[in-house]
């Protein structure tokens, strides 16, 4: 059996007084699909930067494809196959698509690789192939999300970790991102996924950790918790 692509344990982050993480523990199997879902300031977003190493934390171990990496700064992260789509999107609004893309692959030599894997990014959203020479400020929200997941892919990562994207889109830009991360799934990817939207997250995902105020408050498989009492009054307003 192939190591998990990401395993976390006992993940605490504290800012000054407030503990926004809590003795959080996962594991995202080898090209599997992981969600953590939770309301707003329950902790999620602090999750996905403490595994990269972006705000500072206590972990008790934190392996990649069965690699400790938890001294390994968040810089170098992508080096270890890692892929990040951050909450906001924050893609460079001054150059073009295709210039953003091609720094995704920043960590890499442009070679026929590198060539391959933006034909395969222009594939997964080939609105990126029809603007490629186009600012990326001049984007809609949902084509700067496509963009901002095209340029993590860029540097092929093995596991890709995407903050809420989601947010601000359309009911039918949701269903192309979730359309684009099942089929990232399909071929192999390992995704962990964090999210307000549940719905979108159960879809896209096999199995779900809810957060609520830093905490695990539940996990179970995608399957077993749209189905829970609780999860569908509070999380999918059922
Ligand atoms: P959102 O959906 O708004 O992104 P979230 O679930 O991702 O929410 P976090 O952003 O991780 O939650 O925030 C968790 C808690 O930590 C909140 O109480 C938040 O106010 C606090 N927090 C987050 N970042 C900081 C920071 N840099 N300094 C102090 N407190 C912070």
């Amino acid at each position: 059996m192939s190591a998990a692509a990401l395993e976390v344990e006992n993940l605490t982050v504290r800012y000054g007084g407030v503990c926004a993480v809590q003795s959080v523990s996962f594991t995202v199997p080898a090209g599997g699909c992981l969600g953590i879902i939770g309301a707003n300031g329950a902790g999620k977003t602090s999750t996905l930067k403490a595994v990269l190493g972006l705000v500072p934390r206590t972990v008790g171990a934190l392996r990649v494809g069965g690699q400790d990496v938890s001294r390994v700064k968040a810089r170098d992260m992508v080096r270890h196959g890692i892929g990040y789509v951050p909450e906001g999107r924050h893609v460079f609004a001054g150059l073009s698509v295709e210039t953003n893309l091609m720094l995704g692959a920043y960590a890499q030599k442009w070679n026929a690789a590198t060539r391959g894997q933006l034909e395969e990014v222009f594939a997964l959203f080939p609105v990126l192939r029809e603007m490629r020479g186009r600012l990326a400020g001049a984007l809609s929200g949902g084509q700067q999300q496509m963009l901002a997941i095209g340029r993590a892919l860029m540097s092929r990562p093995k596991l890709l970790l995407l903050d809420e994207p989601s947010m601000g889109l359309s009911p039918k830009l949701v269903e192309e991102i979730l359309a684009a991360l099942q089929r990232l799934s399909a071929d192999g990817l390992s995704l962990l996924l964090v999210e307000q939207n549940a719905k979108l997250t159960f879809e896209a995902t096999d199995s779900c950790l809810v957060m609520e105020n830093g905490a695990t408050a539940m996990t179970g498989t995608s399957g077993e918790l749209r189905h829970d009492a609780r999860v569908r009054r509070v999380y999918l307003g059922l």
